[in-house]
């Protein structure tokens, strides 16, 4: 099925500032609250929040298949469990309901009145229950850097790394959608020299760079997918701040991996960019050497040409830009990912979400979390407020931003935005 919305000579009725992230060749999918207090499925052009509910309720869709509720809800489970073909066709169908020489909508101020809001009158909702989260380790660079400060310089890397997309399971009960606030957990740590553990506040709170895709039913109990069916199984993508805690994390992350220095938040942007909008931005990934075992194998172009970048906003000052990064770089791609996820028959649902690792690029400029940009904190990073950071302060705000840029059109994702608090009193 053709991906008409994609079109770039389309123009939309509605304004679309200059450099938005949101043009209508974007249309990602959201939940959003209105001031009415009602909840519901939508997507945005400009800075306008479009309720998708009502526009299925005065009979837009009509023509689509959809349940009669499809869009009146608190997530986007049901729409994505659907499939690619329902996506497509709502898509196109967004597109064609705000192009510029429609007048359907356009011209009814009593439809527009129910339908579109602005951005600043909605409050974003997580877009989807995430049943199960699982999170990659799939940036070389990120890899070895961290294989340096911890391990060995000559053997950064260890040695199944080259051959499998390295992962955790993450919970996904504390995933929050930008602008919520996080609070600096407590945990188990042993500081250098000592021999016996403390527990009290993290001293050493890091966000990590990352992005996340989130699935469709992907298959049943016991089935693998092989790398070139994967794709279709992609919803669309996310930015992720998969907050760490780096002290915690040293002392517990033997032998199982992370756990609590992990699951304390994990912030991702509101609106799911799909996949058919990333489309023109595809591109390849680095070379894979060794070559990876057959089931893993893939011809093509299966990476995608995301500009990433992340700031610090301490309270009352500007925001320093800290890090910018490519999603490019990342060596194995979401398709072996999800490969490799279902290679044991391992289930994968609707609204599940698979986060990239953190997104390391090739220079120290490019690195995805404090841990490598202040390299262990021998090199401390500074803000234009002319303060230093080894880590994050309490009170101090992490906004990510993506977009894809070309000569034609500028996709992005918004940002990512959220505020580090102090440790969490009970009132
Ligand atoms: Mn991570």
């Amino acid at each position: 099925m053709p991906i008409t919305a994609n079109d770039i000579n389309r123009k939309s009725w509605l304004e679309v500032p200059k450099n938005s992230d949101f043009p209508i060749q974007n249309i990602p999918f959201g939940v959003f609250l209105t001031k009415e207090n009602v909840v519901t499925v939508g997507t945005r052009i400009g800075d306008f929040a479009i309720d998708l509910g009502a526009l299925q309720q005065l009979n837009y869709f009509e023509g689509i298949e959809l349940t009669d509720d499809m869009f009146m809800q608190d997530t986007l489970n049901d729409f994505i469990s659907d499939g690619q073909k329902t996506w497509r066709l709502v898509r196109n169908r967004i597109a064609e309901i705000f192009d510029a020489e429609n007048p359907v909508l356009r011209d009814n101020t009593k439809h527009k009145d129910v339908v579109i809001f602005k951005m600043e009158d909605v409050e974003m909702q997580l877009p989807v229950l995430i049943g199960d989260y699982t999170d990659f380790y799939s940036s070389k660079e990120h890899a070895t850097n961290v294989g340096k400060m911890f391990r060995d310089p000559e053997n950064a890397l260890l040695p199944n790394w080259l051959h499998i997309p390295v992962g955790y399971h993450g919970r996904s009960s504390t995933i929050i959608p930008s602008g919520i606030p996080v609070h600096r957990p407590l945990g188990q740590t042993l500081a250098a020299g000592e021999t016996n553990p403390v527990f009290g506040p993290s001293k050493s709170i890091d966000f990590e760079l990352e992005t996340a895709f989130i699935t469709t039913d992907v298959n049943i109990m016991g089935e693998s997918i092989p790398v070139d069916e994967t794709e279709q199984y992609i919803f669309g993508m996310v930015l992720l701040n998969d907050w760490s805690a780096r002290d915690i994390q040293k002392w517990e992350y033997v032998p199982l991996g992370p756990f609590l220095a992990k699951n304390f938040a994990t912030s991702i942007s509101p609106w799911i960019v799909t996949m058919d909008a990333l489309e023109p931005f595809r591109t390849a990934g680095p070379t894979q050497e060794p070559t990876p075992l057959p089931y893993l194998q893939q011809k093509g172009k299966h990476s995608f040409d995301i500009n990433l970048e992340v700031a610090i906003q301490p309270e009352k000052a500007e925001p320093t830009i800290v890090s910018k990064s490519n999603f490019k770089y990342m060596y194995w791609t979401m398709s072996q990912q999800l490969a490799h996820h279902t290679s044991n028959g391992c289930r994968v649902n609707s609204g599940d979400m698979m986060g990239s690792g953190t997104i390391s690029g090739p220079t120290p400029d490019s690195y995805g979390s404090m841990l490598e940009l202040t390299w262990g904190g021998k090199n401390p990073v500074k803000l234009s407020d002319g303060t230093e950071r080894k880590f994050i302060n309490d009170n101090d705000t992490v906004i990510m931003k993506g977009f894809c840029q070309n000569d034609e059109v500028r996709i992005g994702f918004g940002e990512v935005s959220s505020k580090l608090l102090p440790p969490f009193v009970k009132k």
